[in-house]
């Protein structure tokens, strides 16, 4: 896709960000550039366009950016995977490991139904944790999780490991 280019030259990569050693992608610099911002969504929206998609489910915090003009141009529902104690209403709550301790994610209870074709956007993958609880999550209340969708997939994501047994749920943007 010639729209992959100009998206990868966007992102800006920070070294020893959060902590040292760790290379960090900054999509914050794609943001300011307004085609390029729109070329990364439209490729999201060209691959589930006709996929009878009725809700989008973003991944905090970057998920936020990518998941509501994505689930505008579909005609979906937006629905917030949040971090734990910020959502007001009655949740339920996935855990997940990460290399150091644990986190979840959590949803609104009745954001989705039984049976309603979702797919999950996030920024970026890396050991695939994030968004197999967020899989997880949402089978829980008999949602149909289409596909798991991310611009970038870090080196170390090794297709099918970490994925939940479930390496065909995933697409990545190739960046
Ligand atoms: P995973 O759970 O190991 O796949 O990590 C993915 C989560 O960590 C996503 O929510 C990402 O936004 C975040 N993350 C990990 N590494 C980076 C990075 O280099 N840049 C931005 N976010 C990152």
């Amino acid at each position: 896709d010639p729209r992959l280019q100009a998206i990868k030259a966007a992102i800006r990569v920070v070294p020893h960000f959060p902590k040292p050693g760790i290379m960090f992608n900054d999509i914050t610099t794609m943001l300011l550039r307004p085609k390029v911002f729109k070329d990364a969504v439209e490729i999201f929206v060209d691959r589930y366009r006709d996929m009878s998609i009725s809700a989008v489910a973003g991944v905090e915090a970057r998920g936020f950016i990518f998941g509501p003009p994505i689930a505008l141009a579909l005609g979906a529902k937006f629905i917030p995977l949040r971090k734990p104690k910020k959502l007001p209403g009655e949740v339920i709550s996935e855990s997940y490991v990460l290399e150091y301790g644990t986190d979840s994610l959590e949803m609104h209870v009745g954001a989705v139904q039984p049976g309603e074709r979702v797919i999950i956007i996030d920024d970026l993958v890396a050991t695939g944790g994030t968004l197999c609880a967020a899989i997880n999550l949402l089978e829980r209340v008999g949602a149909d999780v289409v596909e798991c969708a991310c611009l970038i997939g870090l080196p170390k994501f090794k297709g099918g490991c970490w994925l939940n047994g479930k390496p065909d749920k995933f697409w990545l943007g190739n960046i």
